[in-house]
């Protein structure tokens, strides 16, 4: 029998009609929108395609978006002195300042990253943040984590006590996954059948040996890799989990890091590419931009 199909569009309309109502609500308090603020440098369609995007969602909840696109050549101090303006206000009020990834070469990514401050930083990926989610007291999460343990909450995965490998440690993806899917749930005791958290976690990359063997005991398996077709079907439990993170252009189509139909037949539940975790990545960073103004607006 074919598997489950886990939408992940369905579920980011929920989520989003939820924050309107929530954004709303905050406008009504404090006289004002969120207001998220994305740096885009250099012209990758890609790239492009996803800030039009995260622009538009922000724009159906109410939240005001701008971005603020600078050329491919710029340095690191160019980048750095942006994002210290941005957060300064030159560009008006930031509640969350994005940058969106990846940069060219030339670029010291993580002096970037580093220079967006810790309470403004929607991705959930300064060292500030990734610390507080390591802790288990998680501020920002980085939105394709928050958005996969959202998506196995949503359908009733249960993960407490089961087993999830997580293939790719990606600091944007994979390892944040791992910790939050491995946390103790935010209330002890647990609920019965709690979902999203207090899994056995196996974080595996590209030095793992046997990979099948160790996919193969997932009760949930995750791939965050970016290859096309790396889940095969002989990869996978029957009736696992699998989610999809992987987005790969093939032949001008977009296809996740798992051979999709084969693995449909085997697994209980699968994420489909295009329209699985993307959709909730998006709705996680309008989740936390209305977070970051909720804190601006508390503190100050
Ligand atoms: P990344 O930083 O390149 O990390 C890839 C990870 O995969 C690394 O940990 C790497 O291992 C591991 N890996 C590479 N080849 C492998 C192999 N043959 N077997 C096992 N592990 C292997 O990528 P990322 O930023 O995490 O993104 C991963 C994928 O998710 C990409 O396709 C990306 O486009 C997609 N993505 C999707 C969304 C979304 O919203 N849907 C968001 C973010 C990313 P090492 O650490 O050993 O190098």
């Amino acid at each position: 029998m074919a598997a489950e199909l886990l939408d992940g569009r369905s579920l980011a309309t929920r989520i989003e009609d939820g924050l309107r109502a929530e954004v709303g609500t905050y406008a009504t308090l404090f006289g004002r929108r969120p207001r998220l603020v994305v740096v885009l440098v250099g012209g990758m369609a890609a790239s492009a395609s996803y800030v039009k995007s995260k622009a538009a969602a922000a724009t159906r909840v109410g939240i005001d978006s701008e971005v603020v696109a600078v050329p491919g050549t710029a340095t690191t101090e160019e980048l750095v002195a942006l994002v210290t303006a941005i957060a300064r206000g030159d560009h008006g009020a930031a509640d969350g300042i994005l940058v969106q990834l990846p940069l060219p070469l030339q670029v010291d990514k993580t002096a970037v990253l580093d220079a967006v401050p810790p309470d403004r930083d929607v991705d959930g990926f300064h060292p500030e943040n990734a610390g507080l989610l390591s802790q288990g007291r998680p501020r920002f999460i980085p939105c394709t984590a928050a958005g996969v343990q959202r998506m196995l909450i949503d359908a009733g995965v249960e993960t407490a006590g089961r087993r999830v490998v997580i293939v790719g440690r990606s600091d944007i993806v994979g390892r944040p996954l791992a910790l939050l899917l491995s946390a103790k749930p935010p209330r002890a005791p647990a609920p019965v059948g709690a979902s999203g958290c207090d899994a056995t976690v196996t974080l595996c990359h590209s030095r793992s040996t046997d990979l099948p063997s160790l996919s193969r005991q997932a009760d949930v398996l995750v791939a965050a890799v970016g290859r096309p077709g790396l889940i095969t079907a002989d990869m996978v439990r029957p009736g696992a989990t699998v989610i999809d993170v992987g987005v790969n252009r093939v032949d001008g189509r977009l296809v996740g890091d798992v051979d999709f139909e084969p693995v449909r037949t085997i697994a209980g539940r699968i994420t489909p590419v295009p329209g699985g975790v993307g959709p909730l990545t998006v709705a996680m960073l309008l989740a936390n931009t209305l977070l970051a103004a909720e804190l601006r607006s508390r503190q100050g």
